[in-house]
């Protein structure tokens, strides 16, 4: 398939309804950071995308699977060399195969018990983690997924709290280190969580 560049897949929050009221005050210089795509990451061309992986790194199923398989061979043979990872930690690898430049591979909580704050917590270091990867490789731009929400079992109406609100704390205080966070939704359920909730996280006013 084609490689769609964050030129084409890019949507900025200006102009998104939102009718609760916002969480957080507007801050100017986050405006055109922060986008939804809707649509597989792997096809995304940028300098990382995010993997929900799992603490093995040698592949699985989900976003995952489809990640080592547009990459190819060499991500596992670069996985392998990492010795896991720990829940909420996260590893950076090329992408090979992909349009992206890294991949970061980052391990969600599994919620199949359900949501504590171990897990709200976890879930909030996979997104700066993944970001700190990212700016400490200089990647200016980042894809993530909706990590946890689909094998492990996070709700997504909770997990895009946390997804928003790590990466609104990350860029109030790294902005200068990122052009664009991207968040990849597959399911139309999370395309509606996110255009829901961004607003209050992201406000364009
Ligand atoms: P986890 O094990 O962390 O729950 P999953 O891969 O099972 O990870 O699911 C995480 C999210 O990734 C789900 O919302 C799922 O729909 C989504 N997803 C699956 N394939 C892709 C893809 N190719 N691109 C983007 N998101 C995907």
């Amino acid at each position: 398939g084609q490689a769609h560049s964050i030129r084409h897949t890019h949507r900025t929050l200006s102009g998104l309804g939102g009718s609760e009221p916002s969480r957080y005050k507007r801050n100017e210089k986050l405006d055109q950071k922060v986008s939804l795509y809707t649509g597989d990451i792997t096809k995304l061309e940028i300098d990382a995308i995010v993997n929900a992986a799992n603490k093995t790194l040698l592949g699985g199923g989900g976003v995952d699977g489809a990640i080592h398989r547009t990459a190819g061979p060499l991500l596992k043979k670069e996985c392998a060399s990492l010795h896991g990872c720990e829940t909420g930690e996260a590893k950076i690898t090329c992408g090979y195969g992909l349009p992206a430049k890294y991949v970061i591979h980052t391990v969600g909580p599994i919620a199949q018990g359900g949501v504590g704050e171990d897990e709200r917590k976890a879930l909030r270091s996979c997104y700066k983690n993944s970001l700190k990867a990212a700016t400490e490789n200089d990647a200016r731009s980042v894809a993530f997924p909706c990590i946890s929400t689909g094998i492990y079992g996070y709700p997504p109406e909770q997990a895009v709290h946390e997804a928003l609100a790590a990466v609104r704390e990350y860029l109030d205080v790294h902005h200068d280190k990122l052009d664009r966070v991207i968040f990849c939704v597959f399911l139309p359920t999370d395309k509606e969580l996110y255009l829901q909730n961004l607003p209050l996280y992201f406000p364009a006013e």
